[in-house]
């Protein structure tokens, strides 16, 4: 028996607006998309936000048995500028200005996104496929959406014909919009415009001669439409319907809206069964956004090299703090925020690690059971990971009141116990122990010692610019060095 066979797990489905049980179509096994980045920047912390609840989420399935296909797509061609339907390619533009083939510009950024997200401990997607690998799968569905009447060409560029497909379909219906407002409240068309209606979108356009980014097709030589990739890619390894589409809240549309037309129009199904929708991370209350320059890096975040915050966070710690709002509600990050963060995320890291220690006697006066299920019923309703959080904080006092000797627990209950942890922190949550694993801590543990010896020495023989250089570089990594009667000391951030 899986886990998954005794529990009810409910999602927010943004399609309907409602929280409803979750049942995969296939029993046991769980297809999920989810919208990877455009390569041609550095992945901001608000990025990481929605992919890591997205972590979450996957590592909560597999925790409960099910095989899950996670995919996870990286964006390198077809994202306009702006999110526009004309315009340069996002990718494009970036390999313009540095000089640089697209391709290297793609290596770049996918090689830095895969860094940052190895750092906060994400586990990879069981498929990661390209917009640039599935051409041939893009070019498919536009003939199939062309044989259906649902889209036209001209002058070398297709387009998809919302008013048409509105006659037998509801455009709108993921973001609640209603396609006679969305066409009073927009400009009339302009001369140049070829589009037969505002709202129609692009599934394929044609390269003007500057265009770098540009492969052939019945209609020309040219390039897919932003939308397209996902539907190409999602049909192909999930199958025309599949269980789980995620990505930010800010893609529902036109980017998601988009993507249940074509599916619709070339096939005649709702593409996904459950819409999941993550919402934004915000500094100084405003979304979190490459474009405006209102952004921090991860890197920046965990070297402490930046003007937003007092000193250095590490990635679990910066994983904690996110796993501490829900994955619908809007988080903004701040100094304190991060600080108050900290303090919990250090002492739920105490707890676990002095776990082991403890002394166990022939009561227990904590219902293991009861709360170890109140641990599921949290990620069971919607993955309400605050809520898990809050029930894990329940766990850390029973084990400090055990370790002050207020209070006992049986040696199976400890283990119970441990075990649990183990699942809801590591497992679940993906967090790590404040340094990483043992073998890290070692190595770490030497090398500090080293550099605190040195530090010691060149303050014998007075060369305090050494000194402070060490204990300066050491504090922007996170080592912080403490001097007390005993000697130095060090703590990690
Ligand atoms: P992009 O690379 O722009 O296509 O975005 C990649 C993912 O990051 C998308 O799922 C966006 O919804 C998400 N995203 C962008 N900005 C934020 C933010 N401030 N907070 C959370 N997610 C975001
Ligand atoms: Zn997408």
């Amino acid at each position: 028996m899986q886990l998954y066979e005794q529990q009810t797990i409910k999602v927010h489905n943004s399609l309907t607006g409602k929280k409803e049980i979750f049942s995969p179509l296939n029993e046991g096994h769980i297809g999920m998309y989810v919208c990877g980045p455009t390569v041609y920047s550095n992945v901001h912390l608000g990025n990481c936000r929605t992919f890591m609840s997205f972590d979450m989420i996957f590592r909560y399935f597999r925790h409960l048995g099910y095989k899950v296909r996670y995919v996870r797509n990286i964006t390198d061609a077809g994202h306009l500028v702006d999110d526009a339907e004309d315009g340069e390619d996002k990718i494009a533009k970036k390999a313009r200005l540095e000089q640089l083939e697209p391709m290297e510009v793609v290596q770049r950024y996918t090689v830095d996104f895969h860094n940052i997200l190895e750092k906060f401990n994400f586990l990879p997607p069981s498929i990661e496929p390209t917009a640039t690998g599935h051409i041939i799968e893009q070019i498919e569905i536009i003939k199939d959406i062309i044989e259906k009447g649902y889209a036209y060409e001209i002058n070398n560029s297709v387009y998809f014909d919302v008013v048409k497909f509105n006659k037998t379909h509801e455009y709108g219906k993921l973001s609640g919009r209603k396609l006679e407002d969305m066409i009073a409240n927009t400009r009339e068309l302009a001369a140049q415009d070829e589009k037969k209606s505002p709202q129609d979108f692009a599934l394929w356009k044609r390269a003007e001669p500057q265009h770098i980014m540009r492969w052939p097709s019945p209609w020309g030589d040219g390039f897919p439409g932003w939308h397209l990739e996902c539907t190409a890619m999602s049909t192909k390894y999930l199958g025309e319907t599949f269980d789980i589409h995620g990505g930010g809240m800010d893609l529902k549309f036109p980017h998601h809206e988009c993507e249940i037309a074509q599916a619709e129009a070339s096939n005649g199904k709702s593409p996904v069964q459950y819409w999941l929708h993550a919402n934004m991370l915000t500094l100084n209350g405003k979304k979190m956004a490459k474009s405006t320059g209102n952004s921090i890096l991860p890197g920046e975040i965990f070297s402490g090299k930046n003007d937003i915050l007092s000193k250095a966070f590490s990635p679990s710690m910066v994983r904690f703090f996110m796993m501490q709002a829900h994955y619908t509600s809007i988080l903004d990050i701040s100094n304190d925020a991060l600080l108050a963060s900290e303090k919990g995320f250090n002492k739920l890291m105490e707890a676990i690690s002095s776990l082991k220690a403890i002394p166990t006697g022939n009561t227990t006066d904590f219902d293991i059971l009861s709360w170890k299920a109140s641990c599921y019923e949290a990620m069971n309703d919607d993955f309400n990971t605050p809520i898990l959080i809050a029930k894990l904080f329940d766990a850390v006092k029973h084990i400090n009141l055990v370790k002050e000797g207020t209070e006992s627990i049986t040696k199976d209950d400890k283990e119970e116990l441990q075990n649990t942890l183990q699942s809801f922190v590591f497992d679940v949550l993906g967090l790590e122990s404040k340094s990483g694993s043992n073998v890290g801590t070692e190595k770490l543990e030497g090398v500090v010692a080293l550099l605190i010896q040195l530090r010691k020495e060149a303050r014998e023989n007075k060369d305090f610019a050494t000194s402070d250089k060490i204990r300066d570089q050491l504090a922007s990594l996170g080592i912080q060095l403490k001097d007390g009667k005993e000697g130095t000391t060090f703590s990690v951030s």
